[in-house]
C-alpha cells in the first residue's frame, strides 16, 4: 500500500521514553510511501540517536538551530515549509507547551512557530502531567488553532504509573496520518456542534440531580464528524471518558451552562443533541448545605424546567444549523413517540432508541432507529463508534443533495 505517496512529512521526535516508537513509525510511514525527514530535540537524544532517525528515513536527522551545516544543507524555515504535514510524536508536555505559547528556543520549537503547516500531535507523558490543567489548557489551544491531536492512550507507564499519557500506537498515529490525507472528508468547510454525556443540576453545594448518561455515543459522534472533515465543537457534561481527538471540547455541569456553550458555538451548519440533559433543575439552591434536622421531614424539592438545548437551537432563526439532530431514549412506544418529538421540537432527525429493552447507559453497543421526515430506517445493532461513522456517512450524503446555508424542517 502506498497511500502517502508523494507526502512529505516533518517528523518531531521529542524527549520521552516513547521516542523510541517513532522509529516504527517512520517505518510504517515510509512503507505507505511517505518521504519523512526527522527533528530530534535534545531530550528526544537522551533516547534515541540521529543516526537511527538518518538510517531510517534515509534524510539527514536535524538537530540544532544553530548548526552550520544543518543550516547551509536545509534552512529551518524551509524545513517546515517543504512539509504537507508537520508530525510530532511524541510531542512531550514541554514542546506542547511551548507551542502553545509561541516559545522559540531550539531547532524543533523553531520550525514548528515558523510552520504554515498544520501539526498533528500525539502527546506522551506521565499521566498527571497529562492530566495537568496547565498541558490540558495547552492541548485545548493547540486544537482551537486547528492542530489534530492523536491520542494519548490509557495504559501502564513506564515510571510505573497507570493511566492517560501513553503515546498511541504507531500504527494508529500512521492511520491517523492516512486519514488526514485521506480525499475522503466528505464534510470538510462544513461545521459542526454535538452536545454529549449527563448534566448535573446542582440542589446544594454537595449534592446534585444527575444520570447514568456515559457521553460514549455523543463523544464518538463529534469524532466521526471530525474524520468526515467537519470542525467540531463538543459541549459535553461530566463523563469519565477522554476529549475526542481533533476536536474542540467545552466542558459544563448544567444544562444552562451548555446551553450557554452551544450558543457560543453557533452558527453551525450541524446539530447533534444527544446530551441526555436533565428536564429539571432545582428551582433554588442553597449557599449552604442542606441539613438533616433530627425528627423534621425530608425536604420538599422543588424543581423548575431547564431550558431545552435542541429545540432552542431548531428555534434559532437564521442561526438554526442546516441540520438538526435529536435523540430520543424511550421506554415505550418508541418510534411514535420519537415521530412525535421530531415535530415538537422542530428538529430534522431524531436518533430513536429503546432504553426499556436493552442496556445503552454506558453500553459500547447501540440499537438505533434513524426517523427522518421520509421514514424511519431501523439500524443493525453495533459500536457505538460504527453507529457514530454511518450517523456521519447519513450525514453527509444529505449535505451532498443539499445547499448548506440554513433551512427550516423538511
Ligand atoms: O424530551 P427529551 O428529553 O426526550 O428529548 C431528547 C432530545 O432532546 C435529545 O436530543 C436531548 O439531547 C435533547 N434535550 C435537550 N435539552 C433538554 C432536554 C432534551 O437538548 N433540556
Amino acid at each position: 500500500m502506498a497511500r502517502l505517496q508523494g507526502k512529505s512529512i516533518l517528523l518531531v521526535i521529542s524527549g520521552g521514553i516513547a521516542a523510541y516508537k517513532a522509529l516504527e513509525l517512520i517505518r510504517l510511514l515510509r512503507k505507505d510511501g511517505a518521504m519523512v525527514r526527522g527533528i530530534l530535540t535534545a531530550g528526544g537524544q537522551q533516547f534515541i540517536t540521529p543516526l537511527s532517525v538518518a538510517s531510517l528515513t534515509e534524510q539527514p536527522c536535524y538537530t540544532d538551530l544553530f548548526s552550520l551545516k544543518d543550516e547551509t544543507e536545509m534552512g529551518h524555515i524551509r524545513l517546515s515549509r517543504e512539509a504537507d504535514l508537520i508530525l510530532i510524536a511524541p510531542a512531550s508536555a514541554n514542546l506542547i507547551a511551548q507551542m502553545a505559547n509561541g516559545i522559540a528556543d531550539d531547532l524543533a520549537s523553531t520550525v514548528l512557530l515558523a510552520a504554515d503547516k498544520p501539526a498533528m500531535i500525539a502527546p506522551a507523558m506521565n499521566h498527571m502531567m497529562w492530566l495537568n490543567a496547565a498541558t490540558q489548557d495547552n492541548i485545548a489551544k493547540l486544537t482551537a488553532r486547528g492542530a489534530i491531536i492523536v491520542g494519548p492512550v490509557e495504559g501502564d507507564m513506564a515510571c510505573g504509573e497507570y493511566g492517560p499519557g501513553r503515546l498511541s500506537e504507531p500504527a494508529d498515529i500512521r492511520d491517523a496520518v492516512v486519514n488526514f490525507f485521506s480525499a475522503d472528508k466528505p464534510l470538510a468547510g462544513l461545521s459542526a456542534v454535538v452536545t454529549s454525556g449527563p448534566t448535573y443540576e446542582p440542589l446544594d453545594p454537595v449534592r446534585f440531580i444527575g444520570n447514568r448518561s456515559s457521553g460514549k455515543q455523543g463523544h464518538a459522534i463529534a469524532a466521526a464528524l471530525a474524520d468526515a472533515g467537519a470542525t467540531v465543537t463538543l459541549v459535553t457534561g461530566p463523563v469519565a471518558i477522554p476529549d475526542p481527538r481533533g476536536v474542540k471540547t467545552v466542558h459544563i455541569e448544567t444544562a444552562a451552562q451548555m446551553l450557554d456553550a452551544v450558543q457560543v458555538a453557533l452558527p453551525a451548519d450541524i446539530a447533534v443533541c444527544a446530551a441526555a440533559v436533565s428536564d429539571w433543575r432545582a428551582a433554588s439552591t442553597p449557599d449552604q448545605k442542606i441539613k438533616k434536622a433530627k425528627g423534621a421531614p425530608p425536604p420538599a424539592l422543588a424543581l423548575t424546567e431547564n431550558p431545552d438545548i435542541l429545540a432552542t437551537i431548531a428555534a434559532s432563526g437564521p442561526r438554526r444549523p442546516a441540520l438538526v439532530v435529536g435523540f430520543a431514549a424511550e421506554t415505550q412506544n418508541l418510534l411514535p413517540a420519537a415521530a412525535a418529538k421530531r415535530t415538537a421540537k422542530n428538529c430534522d432527525w431524531i436518533v430513536a432508541n429503546d432504553v426499556a429493552a436493552e442496556k445503552v447507559f454506558g453500553a459500547d453497543d447501540n440499537h438505533v432507529y434513524l426517523v427522518t421526515a421520509s421514514g424511519t430506517a431501523e439500524w443493525p445493532r453495533a459500536g457505538k463508534d460504527m453507529v457514530a461513522k454511518k450517523l456521519a456517512q447519513e450525514i453527509a450524503t444529505h449535505f451532498l443533495n443539499k445547499p448548506k446555508h440554513p433551512q427550516a424542517a423538511e
